[in-house]
């Protein structure tokens, strides 16, 4: 890349861009970057291994409610998934391969984590402030993730508790559940994974239910090693294998993207699933759900309500009043006494933004502005924060399809700001305001069309009932506007500085 006058010192570089975060879509950036003739550029990452979410999350039964040949980047196949639908473990030792692969370790500095970004306008560079002091780019691809952080839920007394607490995102290994009386809080996408699970273990499990979802089947086989030789030999193979899946879900955002007569079909669909699996009709009629299906997201287990029927394992539909020292009290007056609970409540989702103070033009501030509900143009660039590029930024969330196809938007889409900005030396490209207004209008015009707007509470919403997450529309319709660059949507300012041109090795 070329670039203008120099007016840092040498010991201080500034790189062509820096991507935050090296999960799976920091490094598909990385490749992407690579690919387009960008090589001066730094990956910070606060841990000291990639994989992001999946890294993290370990719990029991972790693993993609969406099939592999799907949950994984087209340009970085796996012709060898073992399953379809591949544990957690199998989808970190993909990412570590690909990583392998495409020499992508050289760009990573570990154990570095992001704490502000603020942007100096009359240089075109931003300073990312970290715990091992400042880096300077001048562009940025945030990749840090929607589902990054998880803490415990503000519930009253939670500090009383005097047992064991896990996260479901931040499993303890070293905590033996052998013989243990264990409650898990949240019946969710990873709930539903976990209790499978520890049903075979623990001497009993309770089940609080705070909300029933729709759970449809999951149709799991494990890989034919015939289909893992053909998808090794004819890549074509299993390239209509993933195109075959990605239609199918496709489909499926008739009945849960838009409220229509497919989403009553969905309804009948898991409901027969969940007659066909619960024969007690008390059950059955507290694990019904009173919202739309795609509401919140939908539960795909075939093992979910088996595990809820073992003879060690009880759910409970009271709401829980207080965690004290020895369990939970729900609002029946029980106590529950466990040695261990179990918090399947979810991720701090960052609906206002990454999780570190984003300065922008003027001085103005990301967190501030989005305070009540992120806005962008097509989820990647917003006006007064030039430079900037996100990846699963706001309204860019899948309710019907895997979101590696939508992060592979994103990321093409990314690296065509980051080379438009250091091919035409420009010291900002920032996305014009009307634009960005115009086009969220239609957004959430469109927005109150879906099934995330009928009425449910779900982590897609703001406080207020303000949709920052999801797209709403089809994968296809979202994948043709990230490929339409507009350089008319922005904003130029020229005169860029010189970058650090000679990739270094860091970490
Ligand atoms: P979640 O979907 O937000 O579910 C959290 C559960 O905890 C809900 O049942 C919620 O009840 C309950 N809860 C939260 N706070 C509570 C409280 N204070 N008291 C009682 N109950 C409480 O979280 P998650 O299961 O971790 O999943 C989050 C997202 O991660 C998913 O939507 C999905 O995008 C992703 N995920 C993906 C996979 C995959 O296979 N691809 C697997 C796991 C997770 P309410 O419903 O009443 O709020």
């Amino acid at each position: 890349m070329r670039a203008t006058a120099a007016r840092r010192p040498k010991a201080q570089p500034t790189y062509s861009t820096i991507v935050i975060g090296a999960g799976f879509l920091g490094l598909g950036a990385a490749v992407k970057l690579v690919e387009a003739g960008v090589d001066d550029f730094v990956i910070l990452e606060r841990s000291d291994r990639v994989g992001g979410t999946w890294r993290d999350n370990t719990y029991p039964g972790a693993a993609c409610d969406i099939p592999s040949l799907l949950y994984s980047f087209s340009f970085a196949r796996n012709p060898s998934w073992s399953r379809t639908y591949s544990p957690s473990e199998e989808i970190c030792a993909h990412i570590e391969e690909m990583t392998d692969r495409f020499d992508l370790r050289r760009f990573i500095e570990f154990g570095t984590t992001v704490e502000g970004l603020s942007f100096d306008e009359d240089e075109g560079v931003w300073t990312l402030a970290t715990d091992r002091g400042d880096r300077r780019a001048r562009t940025v691809v945030v990749a840090s993730g929607p589902l990054a952080d998880a803490s415990f839920p503000a519930i009253r007394g939670l500090d009383t508790y005097a047992g064991k607490k896990i996260l479901s995102a931040r499993w303890d290994h070293d905590y033996d559940l052998a013989g243990k009386r264990v409650a898990v809080i949240g019946t969710g996408a990873s709930a539903v994974q976990i209790i499978p699970e520890l049903v075979k273990t623990a001497e009993s499990v309770k089940v609080f239910q705070r909300t029933p979802g729709w759970v449809l089947p999951r149709v799991d086989f494990a890989t034919p090693k015939l289909a893992q030789g053909l998808f090794a030999k004819v890549p074509v193979a299993q390239q209509a294998a993933r195109s075959a899946l990605f239609l199918g879900h496709e489909a499926m955002a008739t009945g849960l993207v838009w409220d229509s007569p497919v989403t009553t079909l969905v309804a009948r669909a898991a409901k027969a699933h969940l007659h066909h699996q619960v024969k007690d009709p008390w059950l059955r009629r507290q694990l019904t759900p009173d919202f739309r299906p795609g509401c919140k997201r939908m539960l795909m287990s075939s093992d979910y309500y088996p595990a809820l029927q073992a003879d060690n394992c009880k759910l409970i539909t009271w709401p829980i009043a207080t965690l004290s020292p020895r369990g939970l009290r729900t609002s029946d007056g029980i106590e529950h006494d466990v040695d261990c609970i179990v918090f399947a409540t979810g991720y701090d989702v960052h609906l206002s933004g990454p999780p570190f103070p984003v300065t922008g033009r003027g001085g103005r501030s990301l967190q501030q502005e989005w305070a009540k509900g992120a806005q962008a143009y097509k989820s990647a660039s917003a006006h007064g924060y030039p430079n900037l590029f996100f990846t699963t930024g706001p309204n860019s969330g899948p309710g019907h399809n895997s979101l590696l196809v939508y992060a592979q938007g994103q990321i093409d889409y990314a690296v065509r700001g980051v080379t438009t900005v250091l091919r035409n030396d420009l010291r900002y490209l920032d996305v014009r305001a009307e634009v960005q207004e115009r086009y969220n209008r239609r957004l959430q015009k469109r927005l109150t069309r879906t099934t995330w707007m009928s009425g449910c509470t779900s982590w897609y919403l703001t406080e207020d009932g303000f949709n920052a997450s999801m797209y709403p529309g089809f994968a296809t319709q979202y994948l043709r506007q990230m490929r339409t660059w507009r350089l008319s949507d922005y904003e130029l300012a020229p005169g860029g500085v010189a970058t650090a041109a000679p990739h270094r090795r860091v970490g």
